[in-house]
């Protein structure tokens, strides 16, 4: 009898177990997302797998014909713009880069709520509209890429000595940003790697196909061209993130661009 009640009791507790255990791995299948470190993503799961690239998200899901992908804008590298800030201890590094010019600016990095909503089918658009100021894309790790120019459309002649060791610097509200190849992003994953996606929705590559570092004059003058690539074996128009101007995106977007909101 007292086996029987045992035996009983055991296997209610085995089976709340298992209920527990059922509950808590549903829970945690949902919000993770490969290689995400800090961040909460609770990534649809019809998001196709190459946006998942993007491990910097909080968040990512499909919305009609978009992918919508949330991010802070926040570097998960070091960097001296770190100083004064909540995550200073942490995340502070002085600047330790090649450029004998740099001057730290004056701002210092802030947390945001982006939404960047691209095409999942881009398309070509033959207006070519102009980049905006501000963010014209998102990394890798969340953080948006900027065009060419400074504030008033000037070349980032004296920009680039605010650049930190990563290629980055934040604007006067505090967002950080990359106008040049994110060194970070491609010390990690490649120099040839996807580093994420401009607002048409092309994707944006490293320097470097093939084993040859690409030029200007490898691009049209959105700065992309056409080819299959391991991501899209089908071929697709993409952009190159080149050592000199205009950088990543030439004339205007190749397709017609998504929206940013903040
Ligand atoms: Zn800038
Ligand atoms: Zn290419």
């Amino acid at each position: 009898m007292n086996l029987l009640i045992k035996s009983i009791g055991l296997s209610v507790s085995f089976g709340l177990l298992i209920l527990v255990a059922c509950q808590q791995s549903d829970d945690a299948v949902t919000p993770s997302i490969s290689g995400t470190t800090s961040t909460t993503t609770t990534t649809g799961t019809n998001v196709p797998d190459v946006y998942k690239k993007i491990y910097g998200a909080t968040d990512m899901y499909v919305e009609g014909t978009n992918i919508v992908i949330k991010t802070t804008a926040r570097p998960d590298h070091k960097s001296p713009y770190y100083k004064g800030t909540q995550w200073e201890s942490t995340l502070y590094e002085a600047y330790n880069g090649t450029n004998p010019k740099f001057s730290v600016n004056p701002n210092t990095i802030k947390a945001f709520t982006l939404t960047f909503k691209i095409p999942l089918n881009p398309v070509v658009d033959a207006a070519h509209s102009a980049t905006p100021l501000g963010s014209i894309g998102v990394s890798l790790n969340g953080v948006p890429f900027f065009n060419q120019y400074a504030a008033m459309s000037a070349p980032l002649t004296n920009e680039v000595n605010g650049f930190d060791q990563y290629g980055g610097h934040p604007q006067q509200q505090g967002q950080y940003h990359y106008h040049v190849e994110p060194t970070y992003l491609t010390a990690k994953a490649g120099k040839n790697a996807l580093l994420g996606f401009l607002l048409d929705g092309f994707p944006v590559y490293g320097p470097v196909e093939n084993g040859k570092t690409i030029t200007n004059a490898d691009l049209d003058k959105y700065h992309g061209h056409s080819h299959a690539t391991t991501d899209y074996p089908n071929g697709i128009y993409h952009y190159h993130i080149t050592a000199e101007d205009p950088y990543l995106n030439g004339s205007g977007f190749y397709g017609k661009a998504g929206t940013i909101t903040q």
